[in-house]
Order: C-alpha cells, then sequence, then structure tokens
C-alpha cells in the first residue's frame, strides 16, 4: 500500500513515497482506509529525531486522520465496514490510575500515533478501537483529518489545566498554528477576551475573524508592553507553543496568579525563568501535552454545532508530502496543513 515513511532521521530529504506491506489489524484493533490525513509540529520533530523517543524503520509519520473502516481485527466489536470515522492519536492503557482518571496523557505507557508507532500518512492504518469516532455527517472528511490533535491539545490546556474563565483575559501565541486556531476559538467559546501574536498582519487579520479582539505583531511591536496596555494588571492566562524566544516576557507580562501554559517549544527550550516573578506574582506554570478522548465528543458537538470550525490552510497529495513538511517548517500557513490520499 501507499505510504510516506522515513527510513532515517533527518531533513525534508528523508522523507520517501513508496509502498508497504498492508498492515494487519490485531486483536481490538481496526484497519481504517486513510481519505485524509494532516500535519501536526510533532511530524517535524519526529522526522528530525527527538532524544530519547525510539523510532523503528521505516517508520510512518502522522497523528491525525479521517477515513473509513475496513476490517475489524479478531474480537473488535463497535464498528462495521464502511463507517466513517475519525482517528484520536493518542494510544493508552487504559486500566492505570491516569487512564482510569481520564488523564491518559500521564499514562506510563502513552503514546502517539506516528510517535513512537507507525502513523496515518499511509493508504490504511491499524488503531485500537478505542481511538475512532464516527465521523458526524455534517463534518467533511477534510475538517475531520484537521481537527484531532490541536483541538485535543487546546482544550486540555484551557479547559483542564488552565480552566478558562468567562471574561478573563487570554493571550495566545502564534495564531496561525493548528493548536491556536483551535484555542481561539476555544477561548471564544468560553467567552474570554483574546489577544493574539504573530509575526504576518495577514495571519492576525484572520485570527481577528475566529473570534481574537487583540492584534500584536511581535516583529513591530513589543508584545509584553502591548498586552499590558491592553490589560494593565496582565493577561490572566498565556497560550504557548513558541517556548525561549517569548518565555521571559511571558513570565514578566503574566496577571499576579496568572497560568501560563505550555504545550511546546518551536524556538527552543532552554528558556530562562526569573523565579522572582514566579514567587512573588504566583504565576503557575503549566505543562500540557495532548488531552482525554473523554473529551472529544464534547469538541465533535462543538463542530458540529459550528462553534468549533477546524481551520485548513491548504491540501496536498500524499505523494507531494515534502512540499506539506516545507510549508509547515517555512511557518506559512494558517492553520492545518492536509494530505490527500
Ligand atoms: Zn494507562
Amino acid at each position: 500500500v501507499k505510504a510516506a515513511f522515513i527510513r532515517q532521521h533527518g531533513g525534508i530529504e528523508a522523507l520517501e513515497v513508496g509502498e508497504l506491506p498492508l498492515p494487519t489489524p490485531g486483536p481490538g484493533e481496526v484497519r481504517v482506509k486513510v481519505l485524509y490525513s494532516s500535519l501536526n509540529h510533532l511530524d517535524l520533530w519526529i522526522r528530525g529525531g527527538i532524544p530519547g523517543i525510539h523510532v523503528s524503520f521505516p517508520h510512518i509519520l502522522g497523528s491525525d486522520a479521517a477515513g473509513i473502516v475496513d476490517s475489524l481485527g479478531p474480537g473488535t466489536t463497535g464498528f462495521t465496514a464502511g463507517d466513517e470515522v475519525i482517528i484520536h492519536p493518542g494510544l493508552n492503557c487504559g486500566k492505570c490510575p491516569r487512564c482510569l482518571d481520564n488523564w491518559e496523557s500521564l499514562c506510563p505507557q502513552y503514546k502517539i500515533l506516528g510517535e513512537q508507532v507507525c502513523g496515518t500518512n499511509a493508504e490504511y492504518v491499524c488503531v485500537p478501537a478505542q481511538n475512532l469516532f464516527l465521523k458526524p455527517k455534517k463534518i467533511s472528511f477534510q475538517e475531520a483529518a484537521a481537527l484531532p490533535l490541536v483541538f485535543t491539545t487546546a482544550w486540555q490546556m484551557l479547559v483542564r489545566r488552565a480552566q478558562i474563565q468567562s471574561g478573563e483575559f487570554v493571550l495566545i501565541h502564534g495564531a496561525g498554528s493548528g493548536v491556536s486556531t483551535a484555542g481561539i476559538q476555544i477561548a471564544k467559546l468560553f467567552q474570554a477576551e483574546i489577544a493574539v501574536t504573530s509575526g504576518s498582519d495577514e495571519k492576525l487579520k484572520r485570527a481577528e475573524s475566529l473570534g481574537a479582539r487583540h492584534l500584536i505583531n511581535y516583529k513591530k511591536q513589543d508584545f509584553g508592553k502591548e498586552v499590558r496596555k491592553l490589560k494593565p494588571g496582565g493577561p490572566d492566562i498565556i497560550f504557548d507553543h513558541v517556548g525561549k524566544d517569548f518565555w521571559e516576557k511571558n513570565i514578566k507580562c503574566i496577571a499576579k496568579g496568572g497560568r501560563l501554559v505550555t504545550c511546546g517549544a518551536t524556538s527552543g527550550n532552554q528558556a530562562v525563568t526569573d523565579l522572582n516573578h514566579v514567587f512573588f506574582r504566583q504565576i503557575q506554570i503549566q505543562g500540557s501535552t495532548m488531552g482525554s478522548k473523554l473529551d472529544f465528543p464534547l469538541i465533535l458537538s462543538h463542530v458540529e454545532a459550528g462553534s468549533l470550525r477546524p481551520v485548513v490552510d491548504r491540501e496536498f497529495p500524499l505523494k507531494d508530502i515534502a512540499l506539506a513538511h516545507r510549508r509547515m517548517s517555512e511557518q506559512g500557513q494558517f492553520g492545518k496543513i492536509l494530505l490527500s490520499h
């Protein structure tokens, strides 16, 4: 079957498109014919290699996908061939205290599809049945493939970790990224006042149409000073995945008792933290990764109702995955980059 994969870690040139054996669904698994998958920043990290994460080659990248149920493994129930489904990329044991408490991403066996195990950039993928959700008819396959990882991540960051409240002031960095386009909409759903940063005026305008009220171009303005003009005490919540480049300013501009929630560090992960600010002003620094499948039906119901909407940037055929990776690494996108299979 056709697949995009890597035989070694490296740059965009490490990506190959070719034929790999058809995977066989194991007990409790479902084989899905993938119609669309989508890119995440994680794909670039995995392609390059992450210290401590072992990958066996050839490795298929990709965490998100939507498609059609093709066949079931032994003893698998709950789905039938032909069902239209969305794949949730969080793999967990389902039995440990963390899983039973619905904090699956803290499970000792937690994995992400496409990270430690082969992912969705292929014609067929096998996943545990508990990772499949029926695709609501109102949601297109393209939207369905765009939403799982970023909406799951942004939901956990804002709702579970920062516990966003109506009327709070939220600063969201990197307005054009998939996770930020999700975060803006979730913050709006909770009736927060939203400021966004981006280095592109065009992306800021588009973020405004998603619900951001205040637009800050960090290349032209000092976002720390700007946000303090907009909200004198500082933002209640900062939603970050930029890391190093913004970190010191995040710590200085956030409100007393504010929650700084981070799910990534695209500009670098070795950042300086002035601890005087952390303790005197009682700042909470919250790490977050992925989220719970428990929240996913609720996210889907909001998408169905139109209050959340996956933002699709552009679509590439799977054979052109290198162009898709290039677009993401150059940060040209607004929202999610899709691959059609
Ligand atoms: Zn577990």
